[in-house]
């Protein structure tokens, strides 16, 4: 432990379902040390977003620059970004470590469709995303990131490679939520389109897959593998966790380690 480190910045969910505790406790199976700085302070149940805080930029700045200092990380794990101070702070961070793998889970929405960022950072958010080395976005979000890029295009496909060829990032578009090809994840890269299928697909309601997913490709390109072979391994690791999932007492379900 301590050799490869991984920074997460991603909102606090107290469930520790999804967000800084779930990245944390993931990277750390994979031997992947975490330093972590709270982007926003939810208040959830394991079912539901109720409120969410902001955390003050002075704190977010100060706890950013005193821990990479000390220990600079590998690579970036980015989630819930949520405002626009800690939207501008983030920015700046990844202006200075081009060097470094960046994984962006564009968190717009949590699944019961409360916010999970302001208006007021989707200008920020767009000047972020160019500085990663991937986009994770669901269909959802994908959506809402091909209106702020001026997509044209129209079903995930010419979407998908339109917005990668304009962000000139790889996109991977989760397909969780996907109505024909259900569970089929798609990487646009380079004007090419690679399909990456699920073993098995599931109905359950789990919370956290897309945190979990971003955490453990980021780990894995950080240990050195391919964009290609990090997304495989992070689908199939995601998929045994489901299927050893528990149910909360609430009913949405939790990955298992
Ligand atoms: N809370 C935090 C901090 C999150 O990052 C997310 C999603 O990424 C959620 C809540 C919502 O999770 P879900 O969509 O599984 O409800």
């Amino acid at each position: 432990m301590g050799d490869k480190r991984i920074l997460v910045l991603a909102g606090l969910d107290p469930t520790g379902g999804a967000g800084l505790l779930a990245d944390v406790s993931i990277l750390r199976e994979e031997g992947i040390h975490s330093l972590g700085v709270p982007t926003a302070l939810t208040i959830q149940s394991g079912e539901k977003v109720q409120k969410v805080e902001r955390v003050s930029a002075r704190y977010f700045e100060r706890a950013l620059s005193s821990a990479t200092t000390s220990l600079p990380p590998d690579g970036i794990k980015i989630g819930m970004i949520f405002s626009a101070p800690i939207g501008r702070a983030t920015h700046k961070f990844l202006e200075d470590r081009r060097n470094i793998p960046a994984v962006l889970d564009p968190v717009l929405f949590a699944s019961g469709g409360e916010p999970l960022i302001l208006d007021e950072t989707m200008a920020v958010l767009k000047m972020i995303i160019p500085l990663c080395n991937l986009v994770t976005p669901n269909i959802g979000e994908l959506d809402v990131l091909a209106e702020l890029f001026n997509v044209k295009g129209t079903g995930i496909e010419k979407r998908g490679l339109e917005l990668s060829g304009k962000i000139d990032v790889p996109l991977l578009v989760k397909g969780g939520h996907r109505k024909g090809e259900k569970g089929v994840d798609l990487l646009f890269s380079q004007e090419k389109i690679s399909r990456f299928h699920p073993e098995k697909v599931g109905g359950k309601d789990f919370h956290g897959t897309g945190c979990a997913l971003s955490s453990l490709i980021a780990a894995m390109l950080v240990k050195g593998h391919s964009l290609k072979s990090a997304i495989s391994f992070a689908k199939k690791s995601i998929e045994m966790r489901m299927a050893k999932g528990w149910k909360s007492p609430g009913g949405r379900w939790f990955l298992s380690s």
